[in-house]
């Protein structure tokens, strides 16, 4: 299957699974996850008018996109995986939106970063929903306080809430949460759902869903 068919798929289940919400299709958009993706497969996408994608390391974002940046004025880039805050610079310099704050000090370093460079991103809150050890994202029982912090101390635009639910679980509890943690707050975004359960994030309220294999195909590791 070429990018330019895998993204019709796509679009045709957003449509379905929207529809049968009761929701419309342009309510959810698709961020084509082109993360360790060879740059055949980026140009094909990008021929195929696909302009939002979302890279999880800021280095590797950098080597593929700043360049491709300047040919696609319209492109826009979201940060959907960890950042650490000696990358904010970059960070800030190169996406436009981050899905991923999850502690003060990012939170911080992102906010001084934007001050310095006149740029207002949009942000998203990474929430671990399902309170996993290793896994990145505030705990939901502390949403609120670093919500707080973010809006309130550090001015950052926050539109929204993000999640990775875990591996071995159903997603909807997750996506669910999410959804009512988002309600709680006011937010209207909810960054939910990847290739293999983005029809039940977007039953579930997902305006944006992140998607890489269902796109490009398997990645290169
Ligand atoms: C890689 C990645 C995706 C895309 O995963 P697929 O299963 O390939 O669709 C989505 N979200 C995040 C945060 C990722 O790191």
């Amino acid at each position: 299957m070429s990018i330019a068919q895998n993204l019709k798929t796509i679009h045709d289940t957003i449509e379905k699974a929207a529809a049968a919400a009761g929701r419309a299709a342009d309510d959810v958009r698709l961020v084509a996850v082109s993360k360790m993706q060879p740059d055949a497969r980026i140009e094909e996408a990008l021929t195929a008018g696909q302009r939002l994608f979302g890279e999880n390391r800021v280095q590797e974002a950098q080597e593929r996109w700043a360049e491709r940046r300047l040919k696609y004025p319209d492109l826009q880039l979201h940060l959907i995986g960890p950042l650490q805050s000696n990358k904010a610079k970059e960070a800030v310099a190169l996406f436009d939106v981050i899905e991923t704050l999850d502690r003060e000090k990012i939170a911080r370093a992102v906010a001084t970063e934007m001050a310095k460079q006149g740029r207002d991103l949009p942000c998203f809150i990474q929430v671990n929903t399902g309170n996993e050890d290793q896994k990145s994202g505030i705990h939901p029982d502390a949403l609120q306080d670093f919500y707080d912090f973010c809006y309130g101390e550090c001015g950052l635009d926050i539109q929204g809430l993000m999640c990775i639910p875990p591996v071995n679980e159903p997603p909807a509890a997750h996506f669910a949460l999410l959804a009512k943690q988002a309600r709680d707050l006011g937010l209207a975004q909810l960054s939910m759902g990847m290739s293999g359960d983005f029809e039940t994030a977007i039953a579930q309220g997902a305006t944006s869903i992140r998607v890489g294999t269902g796109v490009f195909g398997a990645r290169d590791n």
